[in-house]
């Protein structure tokens, strides 16, 4: 066999390692898909969580600030430590989730895009067109401040001024027994980057945009993400969007939900950090699996962060352990590499990298539609058609030999 050239990547790219069943796989689809073809320098983090305790989580400060030296990073699903991976890995504590740390570094928005292949059709038969989710990433719960409390007494909200003016005060609770609080936040920058981020990707995917909160109950924390929407839409976005015949629209997240179920989609629907959360793996499991989504992280200074929707996959994991056979999909990694890369090829004006990113994608999705794919779809593939349920190092060396063929 002739040895071809690699395609230089220029500029390193900022990779982080997870954890688990996606561990496994991030390390076949370097191997199998990317190493063979591309010459790059790896600027490697470590993310696996015994890593974030011995690093006291530094190693994922570190990765986000390495993304923002860089510009794209490309990410590994982790592991979010509750009570029982901290038993299960003997954890200092449960580290806060290594994606709500990066969201906070880098304050940007989720944008998550479902991967559709043609004998997958997605469960809600109405839906013709992808729906991409706009997720705020940056406050809410996902940076919250809890409180258990014990027994009866009183829960205050309080804001003091810098500037020493009378602080603020309202009570939220007077306890009779116990129960818990939850503070959360926002800020005005952070909701005014997610609106422009939202209206940027709208117009360049020329598609609506649709954003729900729950203002009618909400009256001041949502209704002030309502509230800026709209005036980033009349003070940059309006004229824009008349002329490129595209529409924005607001409307309560319950109207929201029940109307998306009706609508052929083809649109952005952009939702608060939580809602977005939800929202994503529900179009994501009826588009087949939660393992054909495409996510990226923008920042509002540019920065690019790639990774798989789906979690670490622990149950195909401890079967691996076992040293069953699993039929785990690869697909939402190898578009996260191919995501990074294109981006990074743009940044670099460098077709052959943003080329080799085109032909990883088409050599996924001809694998799938060719018949060979993985359980997760093939319980929703076409009927009619004829599939072939393969282990998970067998879907991606079938990926391999398409994309061999393509280069
Ligand atoms: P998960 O890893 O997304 O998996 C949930 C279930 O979805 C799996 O058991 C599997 O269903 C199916 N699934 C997900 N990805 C799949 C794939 N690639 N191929 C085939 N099936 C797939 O969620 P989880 O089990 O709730 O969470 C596991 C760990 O992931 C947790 O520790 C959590 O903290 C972490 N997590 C990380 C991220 C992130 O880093 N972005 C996101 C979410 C969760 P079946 O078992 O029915 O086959
Ligand atoms: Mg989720």
């Amino acid at each position: 066999m002739l040895l071809k050239n690699k395609i230089t990547v220029q500029t390193p790219i900022v990779e982080m390692e997870g954890d688990e069943m996606t561990r496994v796989m991030w390390r076949l689809v370097k191997d199998k898909l990317l190493l063979p073809h591309l010459d790059m320098k790896l600027e490697s983090y470590d993310l696996h969580v015994k890593n974030r305790d011995v690093t006291d989580d530094q190693v994922t400060v570190d990765a986000a600030e390495a993304i923002m030296k860089y510009g794209v990073g490309v990410k590994c699903a982790t592991i979010t430590p509750n009570e029982d991976r901290v038993l299960e890995y003997g954890l200092k504590k449960a580290w806060k989730s290594p994606n709500a740390t990066i969201r906070g570094i880098l304050d940007g928005t989720v944008f998550r895009k479902p991967i559709t292949v043609k004998n997958i059709r997605p469960l809600v038969c109405t839906w013709k067109k992808p729906i991409i989710i706009g997720r705020h990433a940056y406050g809410d719960v996902y940076n919250n401040v809890e409180i258990f409390a014990a027994g009866a007494g009183t829960a205050e909200l309080v804001f003091t001024p810098a500037d020493g003016g009378r602080p603020l005060r309202k009570t939220i609770k007077e306890f009779s027994g116990p129960g818990i609080i939850q503070g959360i936040h926002n800020t005005d920058a952070s909701i005014g980057s997610f609106a422009q981020a939202c209206f940027t990707f709208a117009l360049d995917q020329k598609t609506d945009l649709w954003f729900s909160t729950k203002d009618t109950i909400s009256k001041t924390y949502d209704a002030r993400f309502r509230e800026i929407f709209a005036q980033v839409y009349e003070d940059k976005w309006r004229d824009k969007f008349q002329t490129a015949g595209i529409e924005y629209f607001f409307t309560l997240i319950d109207d929201a939900v029940a109307r998306i179920m009706r609508h052929e989609g083809g649109i952005l629907w952009a939702l608060k950090n939580y809602d977005g959360d939800v929202m994503s793996d529900m179009i994501a499991a009826a588009n087949g699996s939660l393992a054909m989504m495409t996510s990226v992280l923008v920042s509002p200074q540019g920065y690019f962060e790639y990774e798989a929707a789906h979690g670490t996959v622990q149950k195909h994991y401890y079967r691996h352990l076992q040293g069953e056979d699993t039929s785990t999909n690869s697909m939402a990694i190898i578009f996260a590499w191919s995501g990074c890369l294109r981006k990074r090829g743009e940044l670099d004006s460098a077709p052959a990298v943003t080329g080799f990113a085109d032909s990883l994608e088409e050599a996924a999705i001809e694998t799938v539609e060719a018949g060979i794919m993985t359980g997760d779809l093939l319980a929703v593939a076409d009927p009619a058609g004829q599939h072939r349920k393969v282990s998970t190092e067998v879907f991606i060396d079938a990926v391999a030999g398409r994309l061999q063929q393509k280069l």
